[in-house]
């Protein structure tokens, strides 16, 4: 069966790069009628607060993203990485490196000095503990393989080779007994059956020493099988650079809070950054488990374009319903807003909002006329508008409109179109100040709409509080 795991490190939040990695990981393993596991790489104890760590666990469960069985939380896995590590020792796989900081800067100065590469020397590999000082520090090193190849062939990126002369013996475990980041990957992925590493590019050069690790495991006691690894490429900003802060939001969550994002436009989005199916642009959740694979991911960087994401966030706002909206856009309108009546009045707004809005910021925008408090502030342009003329043509608009006992989108059109011929003027000349008026805005959604949201008396008052 297939098994595989996201395994973020704690940053703050979770980066758009790591849920589209997540997502992969996700459909993957649904794909496959498998399991994904979550797993936090919280080894660096100074950022893996727990702010951080529900930052991550928030972001996915937004994105509806629920990972399998229980998180694994690699710090309090170190005594068990440890004990790979003593395995390794006594299988001869690995050995004690007791070179002191000095000894290793003195081996890289020469290095950098003679123009190669800086590595590990392999100095203690195969010399014998007993000739060092009685209990000085050392640390755990693998014995790395130093003949031939090395070869990966990855779902994504095909067949990576590497020569085994350029991997050194790198450290397992450091002097104060800790597990490395290479040594607590392997463990961890084995312990886990993890079959499917799928991770960003950057990992590739890691894949290389993580094998040996593995491999080395398999020898001693059997079942610790080749994952297959699939290193997707990294998400790119517009100029082609690794994403990062200063391309816009990175975080899930500023997606979410600062633009106005759903959940469903995300997953779509990140699903297309980077796989496809033909030219097939939206996919319910369930099309995606059911289509998505490996063999459609590009192996060229894909790049994030913002503008697309809002398209696709103003097709999904379209299609959710009128009261979810109303709930996500309550909180940005003030107490009045979310209040039952204030939830009512959002949810019949939204048909009229919805065809209009890239996101939930726009769509509080459109439905912010509903609950300012009269007498309304006007804007600038909304002021000018309502000159002697305006005002005074609002005074005939109200007389009109309070006569009739009907209060429809429709029967109000018909009122103020009988009105606007008998002026001998355009509906707009109409609309202008009324809109003004009604809003405080000089765009608004239709204003037959308007007027019908707001009802008869709000209505009524506020183009009296402009009315000559
Ligand atoms: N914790 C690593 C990261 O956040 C991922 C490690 C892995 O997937 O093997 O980049």
């Amino acid at each position: 069966p297939v098994v595989t795991r996201f395994a973020p490190s704690p940053t703050g939040f979770l980066h758009i790069g790591g849920a589209r990695t997540a997502l992969f990981n996700w459909l993957f393993a649904h794909h496959h009628g498998g399991k994904a596991l979550l797993r936090i790489e919280d080894t660096d104890l100074k950022r893996s607060t727990p702010e951080a760590i529900a930052a991550i666990l928030d972001g996915l469960d937004w994105l509806g993203l629920s990972f399998d069985g229980e998180t694994v939380f690699q710090s309090e896995r170190a005594s068990r990485h440890a004990e790979v590590a003593q395995r390794l020792l006594d299988n001869g796989h690995a050995y004690r490196c007791y070179a002191t900081t000095e000894e290793l800067e003195q081996m890289r100065a020469e290095q950098r000095a003679a123009k190669q590469p800086l590595r590990y020397d392999g100095r203690w590999r195969d010399r014998d503990p007993a000739e060092a000082p009685e209990g000085a520090p050392f640390v755990v090193r693998l014995k790395a393989p130093q003949d031939g190849e090395t070869v990966i062939e990855d779902a994504v990126q095909g067949q990576v080779t590497v020569r085994n002369a350029e991997l050194d013996d790198f450290v397992l475990l450091r002097a104060d007994g800790t597990p490395t980041y290479m040594l607590a990957v392997v463990v961890d992925d084995h312990d886990m059956g993890v079959t499917h590493v799928i991770r960003g590019d950057d990992h590739l050069n890691n894949a290389f020493r993580q094998l040996p690790i593995m491999r080395a495991m398999d020898q001693i006691e059997g079942g610790w099988p080749d994952p297959v690894y699939a290193h997707i490429p990294l998400i790119h900003g517009s100029d082609g650079a690794k994403m990062s802060k200063r391309h816009g939001a990175t975080g899930v969550d500023a997606y979410r809070d600062e633009l106005g994002i759903l959940p469903e436009a995300l997953f779509n989005y990140l699903l297309r950054l980077g796989w496809g199916h033909g030219d097939k642009e939206q996919f319910t959740r369930d099309e995606a488990v059911a289509l998505f694979d490996l063999a459609n991911v590009g192996r060229s960087p894909s790049r994030f374009d913002l503008k697309k994401l809002q398209n696709m966030n103003g097709h999904y706002i379209r299609e959710a319903g009128d009261a979810r909206l109303a709930q996500l856009v309550a909180p940005q309108l003030g107490s009045d807003a979310g209040g039952e009546a204030g939830l009512d009045l959002l949810t019949s707004a939204m048909p009229v909002l919805k065809p209009r809005a890239k996101d939930v910021a726009e769509l509080a925008d459109g439905a912010r006329f509903l609950f300012v408090q009269r007498p309304l502030p006007l804007s600038e342009k909304a002021a000018t508008l309502l000159d002697d003329t305006a005002r005074t043509l609002l005074r005939e608009i109200a007389d009109r409109l309070r006569d009739s006992d009907v209060w429809t989108t429709d029967s109000l059109e018909t009122d103020l179109k009988s009105l606007a011929e008998q002026q001998g003027l355009g509906l707009g000349k109409l609309a202008q100040p009324l809109r003004a008026a009604l809003t405080g805005q000089t765009t608004s959604p239709g204003i037959f709409d308007v007027l019908a949201l707001l009802g008869r008396a709000e209505s009524l008052a506020r183009i009296d509080d402009q009315a000559a």
